[in-house]
């Protein structure tokens, strides 16, 4: 492929980076066929779905004001309830992102005096201030909800013990976070947290277990939702939007707990009945349909990245040959000027705002200065090509996305050409 070669040149990618990047691929066949195996199935989940719900054109009507009998919006919540066998789904465009899907699923089902409880660690540092771990006005500390933690073992294992002993009258419910989000832990695959849900429920059959889906739906063929989760929680510009979602969470699970998820988000009494739709749904149905195949696509860039860094001498999470939960690959740069020049790779090769130069910030919900590259159709959206991280030792870039495997891997060829012109890698 001559020709290609000629065309990555022009772009920036030097002979030496793409033959590495080959030669790296060669060992990865049977690893992308696994994927692309899981991707058929949640693809046939998908459309089995949308094919019992009966979408049609009809679905697709914009509607306005209150949204009474927004027959598109409540198919769209059945077709995903359906996908994560759920008695009941809230997927809407007035959920603005992952931080708010969670706070409303917490928020609807803790009341004063109860007790929240994560056995998995430090939930991702959003979700931090959403608890009262920093403060914060209208956190759930303000309004009386205690919070206890355990952190996980030396080797990232639930630390059976101490959950037990945590676990008190109090405890109403379990917080479980499949995907490390920005720590160096490993991500819990669906049957880890399917049995630490069956150890919860052991101790305290009441206790509402919710697992933060972010960054894992469609990686495995099942879902938390499919191992007893109460419910699950999760971005519609991750991995369901598909890429197409410019907006929107979703909430799948028990018919009680969705229920009250719905008068949180909306009011008392309204609850699921109101919420306009504004014209999405086309985007929601499409990107939902697309997400398998999206997700696999991101998941195989992630393998690549781990493979192309780690024989380097990066380390890796997850390291080059273990299974994934998720689609983010972290690597440790060990430096600030390693962070911003991989940053500056993914972004010199996004379709979209490529010109700019990424750095160092202060951002909303952060407690350190993050660097984000993300070129992306929807501003701000992980399921798309995408790199992040805070600037704090060990200096790991949490990369994610890829509409496409193609441009997944330009990116991290990219990222490695500006490590290599910078003087931080030799080949
Ligand atoms: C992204 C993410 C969130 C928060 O989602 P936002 O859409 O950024 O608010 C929460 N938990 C995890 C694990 C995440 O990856």
């Amino acid at each position: 492929m001559k020709e290609l070669l000629e065309l990555y040149n022009t772009m920036g990618i030097s002979s030496g980076v793409y033959a590495y990047g080959e030669k790296t691929l060669e060992n990865l066949k049977e690893r992308f066929a696994e994927i692309d195996k899981i991707a058929e199935h949640n693809q046939a989940k998908v459309i089995a779905a949308m094919q019992k719900n009966r979408v049609s054109a009809a679905c697709f009507a914009a509607t306005t004001g209150y949204g009474y009998d927004d027959v598109g919006r409540d198919n769209l919540e059945k077709v995903y309830a359906d996908v994560f066998h759920t008695e009941a789904a809230l997927v809407r465009p007035q959920i603005t992102c992952g931080t708010h899907a969670l706070t409303v699923a917490l928020s609807a089902n803790l009341l004063p005096g109860d007790e929240l409880l994560s056995p998995v660690g430090l939930p991702y540092d959003t979700l931090q201030e959403v608890i009262g771990i920093r403060e914060s006005p209208c956190s759930l500390k303000e309004y009386g909800v205690s919070y206890r933690q355990v952190d996980l073992l030396e080797d990232g294992t639930f630390d059976y013990d101490n959950i037990k002993k945590a676990i008190n009258d109090k405890t109403k419910l379990v917080t479980i976070q499949r995907s490390k989000g920005y720590a160096t832990r490993p991500s819990f695959s669906v049957k880890q947290i399917g049995e630490l849900i069956a150890y919860v429920k052991a101790i305290k059959p009441d206790i509402i277990c919710m697992v933060d889906n972010c960054y894992g739906e469609f990686v495995e063929a099942i879902e938390p939702s499919d191992v007893g989760a109460d419910m699950v929680v999760g971005s519609l510009i991750k991995n369901p939007g598909g890429g197409l979602a410019p907006i929107g969470g979703y909430i799948c699970g028990t018919q009680s707990c969705v229920e009250r998820c719905a008068y949180r988000l909306s009011a008392p009494g309204l609850g699921q009945e109101v919420g306009a739709n504004l014209g999405l749904m086309p985007a929601l149905y499409q990107g939902f349909f697309m997400a398998p195949t999206v997700v696999a696509g991101a998941e195989k860039g992630a393998i690549f990245a781990a493979n192309l860094y780690e024989p380097l001498g990066f380390k890796c999470v997850p390291n080059a040959t273990e299974s994934r939960h998720d689609i983010i690959q972290a690597v440790e740069l060990g430096s600030e000027e390693g962070m911003i020049a991989f940053c500056k790779g993914i972004q010199a090769a996004a379709p979209v705002d490529s010109f700019a130069t990424p750095l160092p910030w202060d951002m909303p919900g952060y407690n350190d200065k993050v660097i984000m590259a993300a070129g992306a159709f929807v501003q701000g959206s992980s399921i798309e090509l995408s790199a992040d991280g805070p600037i704090r030792p060990p200096y790991a870039v949490y990369f994610q996305g890829g509409l496409t495997w193609c441009h997944a891997k330009l990116g991290i060829l990219m990222s490695l050409q500006k490590m290599v012109d910078a003087g931080l890698v030799t080949l």
